[in-house]
Formats: C-alpha cells, sequence, structure tokens
C-alpha cells in the first residue's frame, strides 16, 4: 500500500476508534520549542515539576524517542461534556468528570498500534498518551489540528480546547497535513479570564501561579485563591469563544459521574477512603487521592 491508501486507512481506523480527529507531521526536531522549553524551565515556571525537566533532548526531537522515526501521528478526542456541574458545588475540570483519559485513550491508541504493526512489521511504531517526553500540542498544531492558543492550549476550530491528545510515532511514512493558521486574533479572552494572573503573557503559563497545579500538585497549603476549583480549573476555557462554538462530547467512557455532578462539600467531605476508591475507582481523581480532594474542599468552604 503506498503511503497516501496507509495514511487514509490509518485515519479511517481512528475515527472509527472514537477519535474525533487525526492528522500527521513529518518527524524531526522542534528547535523554536526547545529554546522556549529551555528559557521557561529556566525561569523556573515550571513550579518544580521535575518531570518536565528530564529528557528535553528526546521532548525536542522524536525520533531520539523512536528510532527512524519518520511520521508523528496525531489523535484528538473530545471532552466538552453535555451537562456540567451546578455552579454553587466544588467544581472539578471537566476533563475529570468520567473515566480516566489515559485508560480510554490507550485502549483505542492500542488498536492503532496494531494496525500499523499489521500492516508494517518490521516498523518502528510507539503509542503515547501522557507517558513519554512529547510536545504534543506542538505536534497537534503541525498535524493541522488546530493552533496553540494564547492559553497555551491546542484549540481546535471544531472541538475548541476541551480536547485531549495521543501520539503514535512509526518509522512509516505517511501524507502529511498542513498547519493551521493561529486564529486567537486579538482576543485575549482566556488571559483576561484567569484569575490568579497565571497566564503571564500569550502562551507562557506560571505553573505555580495556576490552580489546576495547586488542586493536583501543589504540596503544603495553597497559595491562590483557588475559585471554586478542587481539582483542576478549566476558567480560561470557559471564556473562549472557540469552545462555546465546539459540540459536547458523545463518549460513553467520559460521560460525568453523577457523584462528581451532585457531590455538596458535605458530600465530598463525608466520604472516607474506602468509598472513594470503590466510587471513583477509574477516575483522574485517583491520581491526587482523597485527602488532597478533601483539603481543597476545606479550602473551597473558607472562601
Ligand atoms: S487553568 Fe485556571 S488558573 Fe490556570 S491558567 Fe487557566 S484560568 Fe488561570
Ligand atoms: S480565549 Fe481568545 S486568545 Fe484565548 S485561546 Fe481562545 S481565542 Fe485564543
Amino acid at each position: 500500500m503506498d503511503a497516501s491508501g496507509f495514511t487514509r486507512l490509518l485515519k479511517d481506523k481512528a475515527l472509527s476508534l472514537g477519535f474525533d480527529a487525526c492528522g500527521a507531521a513529518p518527524a524531526g526536531a522542534l528547535l523554536r520549542e526547545d529554546a522556549y522549553l529551555r528559557q521557561w524551565l529556566a525561569a523556573g515556571n515550571h513550579a518544580g515539576l521535575s518531570y518536565l525537566e528530564r529528557n528535553v533532548e528526546k521532548r525536542s526531537d522524536v525520533r531520539l524517542l523512536v528510532a527512524g522515526a519518520r511520521s508523528v501521528f496525531m489523535l484528538l478526542l473530545s471532552y466538552k461534556p453535555p451537562v456540567v456541574q451546578p455552579a454553587a458545588v466544588p467544581q472539578v475540570a471537566c476533563y475529570a468528570y468520567g473515566e480516566d483519559y489515559h485508560d480510554a485513550i490507550r485502549r483505542k491508541l492500542n488498536v492503532l498500534v496494531d494496525t500499523v504493526r499489521a500492516h508494517y512489521p518490521h516498523a518502528q511504531v510507539r503509542g503515547f498518551v501522557d507517558s513519554a517526553p512529547v510536545f504534543e500540542k506542538a505536534w497537534a498544531a503541525r498535524a493541522g489540528l488546530g493552533w496553540i492558543g494564547k492559553n497555551n492550549l491546542l484549540v481546535s476550530p471544531v472541538f475548541g480546547s476541551f480536547v485531549f491528545l495521543a501520539t503514535l510515532i512509526t518509522s512509516v511514512e505517511l501524507v502529511y497535513d498542513e498547519p493551521l493558521k493561529n486564529r486567537c486574533g486579538r482576543c485575549a479572552r482566556c488571559m483576561a479570564a484567569c484569575p490568579t494572573g497565571a497566564l503571564e503573557a500569550p502562551r507562557r503559563l506560571n505553573a505555580g501561579k495556576c490552580i489546576s497545579y495547586q488542586t493536583k500538585e501543589h504540596k503544603g497549603d495553597i497559595t491562590v485563591p483557588t475559585c471554586g476549583y478542587i481539582f483542576g480549573c478549566d476558567l480560561c476555557q470557559l471564556h473562549c469563544p472557540w469552545n462555546r462554538a465546539a459540540p459536547a462530547h458523545t463518549h460513553a467512557e467520559l460521560m460525568p459521574q453523577p457523584e462528581i455532578l451532585s457531590y455538596t462539600a458535605a458530600g465530598w467531605l463525608s466520604l472516607d477512603e474506602a468509598q472513594f476508591d470503590v466510587i471513583f475507582a477509574r477516575s483522574p481523581l485517583q491520581r491526587v487521592g482523597l485527602n488532597k480532594i478533601q483539603e481543597n474542599v476545606r479550602k473551597f468552604l473558607q472562601v
């Protein structure tokens, strides 16, 4: 099969598995992103997230991650929910409403990796969902899926920024998509909406000031106002006009857990570890654990 035929086959397979969009870009070094990351790290914007300091070379050139890589095939899955929490209850970022996306996406991605192997048994191919140092947003932009907005997220013209990204890197040559023009224009609503000033400049996030970092990664007392959130933060995305126009997702595994939609502060605080592990067994909330969530709920009650 030629590159064009196999690219079509891979894209059709991705869409049939439930991915909302996909695109391909030629593998290579990302020199601009490499320089930006090094400067961003040197300025301490990563708030001590040490995994970002590791493997910078590999992150900047996927050919160091997958020997002989020729193509980066990017996949997008929307998580804009069909229903949101009432405003008065402790807020959870909507990416965490349903099943942990790592698991939901991994199942689909493994099928695509197997598809490549079935057609090219000697090819190199690996799939990643936040599991390796990859500039996912930059690759998604190169693969024509959107642009990187001032909120520092990938913005799709169809699905907005409430999207998960996954990466398949292979030595197989594909037909490549054209990058899209950045369509933020003069809009800066995301920056104006950020209550902590974490978006210090277009595309420049100070992680230490971000509610999402503080409610999930930060050890010790939270140092910023959390504005109703106990896990993550969606405020900059909620103000993006591209998200208003985006359709709600239809992925069964990402549908909101009823407990997340309905729990009040008292509901969260009444949970013990055993109950939490049963009710949220497949949830991204497991990644921070009940203690941190209840600390955040107590902070929510102080405001
Ligand atoms: S997630 Fe929240 S705190 Fe972080 S940049 Fe966006 S609005 Fe600001
Ligand atoms: S809110 Fe405006 S500036 Fe921010 S990402 Fe969306 S379009 Fe771009």
